[in-house]
């Protein structure tokens, strides 16, 4: 095992940062971890007037960008394109995600999925009868969806994208915006595509998760870190009202559904979020590696690995397309 204590390296003296925070301006910092998930050093910063944590200094933007479209998924899945299992995973996964989001789903709706990965999500909407539409930075996985399901996806960046106003009546964005390196003006690009009346549903990792290794919490590809009030109260920037905010069972992912509000799109933020910065920070400070590994979450997350990887390889072994795969998963829904 690697040094676990390193990993939450809390250091309480306010400290500088090079970028100022992207949900109320502040510079005023407190370094909240100086290492990732590999041990390696990653300086996470978290900003004392309203508890958004980021990445600070950070790649350049360039760099990132190449990193997303190129070797994202190579570096994680060792693929330009998704293998079966991959599939078979992202199949199961979007089952879930469309149940939680079913609730605001009315039939032939113009849907948009950002971050659309390997189009899985895409094609259930799909099949299910709606316009559905897709943004995706990685070109092998993009074109994946586009050669096997047929489904519209757009290669890029949802930064670089350019849709008509008012032109979606529902929008998903699962675990992009913690990518994205001004996330801000991603939700206010969202809010001028979606049509009054629509629904944005943003999906984030949960900061103040403990389902998962506390070394596990902060690593390079996660720019941003939320909690749900970071992330309500970006929304509110944006011009969206938060309807619902839902938590994964282990409470490791918050998903928030917004709504457009009625007034403008870069709302004044004031105040910041009171005691949320101390709240972070204890959650942060409590999650020991001792705590952890007495907690149940490690081995029940272990079993279910175990689980998963056992189904993958006995579903995948029937199937020679992705199709086929999601085919007989969504049948089966
Ligand atoms: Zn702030």
């Amino acid at each position: 095992m690697k040094n676990q204590s390193a990993a939450i390296n809390v250091i309480s003296a306010e400290k500088p940062c090079s970028i100022p925070c992207n949900l109320c301006g502040s510079v005023i910092v407190e370094e909240l971890s100086l290492v990732d998930r590999d041990n390696r050093y990653l300086r996470t910063v978290i900003c004392r007037e309203c508890g958004l944590a980021w990445t600070d200094p950070r790649p350049e933007k360039e760099d990132m960008r190449r990193y997303y479209s190129k070797d994202y998924r190579l570096k994680y899945k060792g693929t330009f394109e998704p293998r079966m299992k991959h599939i078979d995973r992202a199949g199961h996964v979007v089952l879930s995600r469309y149940e939680r989001v079913r609730d605001y789903l009315k039939s032939g709706m113009k849907t948009l999925d950002v971050g659309a990965g390997g189009g899985e999500f895409v094609y259930r909407l799909k099949t299910l009868g709606h316009d559905a539409s897709g943004i995706e930075p990685n070109e092998g996985y993009a074109g994946y969806a586009i050669k096997e399901y047929g489904v519209n996806v757009q290669v890029g960046f949802i930064q670089d994208a350019e849709l008509d106003d008012a032109s979606f009546d529902f929008i998903t964005i699962f675990h992009v915006l913690e990518h994205a390196e001004d996330p801000l003006s991603v939700l206010q690009k969202l809010r001028s595509w979606i049509k009054p009346g629509g629904t944005i549903v943003v999906e984030v990792p949960n900061i103040e998760a403990v389902c998962q290794a506390p070394v596990h919490r902060f690593h390079l590809a996660h720019i941003y870190s939320f909690n749900e009030s970071t992330l309500v109260h970006m929304g509110r920037r944006a011009g969206l009202d938060a309807v619902e905010v839902k938590f994964s069972p282990d409470r490791g992912n918050i998903t928030v559904f917004f709504r457009r509000a009625d007034s403008g799109m870069d709302k004044p933020f004031e105040g910041g979020i009171s005691g949320n910065c101390e709240h972070v920070l204890e959650v942060v400070n409590k999650h020991t590696s001792f705590v952890h590994f007495t907690s149940s979450y490690p081995y029940v997350r272990f079993f279910n690995k175990l689980r998963r990887i056992i189904d993958e390889g006995l579903s995948v072994g029937k199937f020679t397309s992705g199709k086929q795969i999601l085919d007989d998963i969504f049948k089966s829904a």
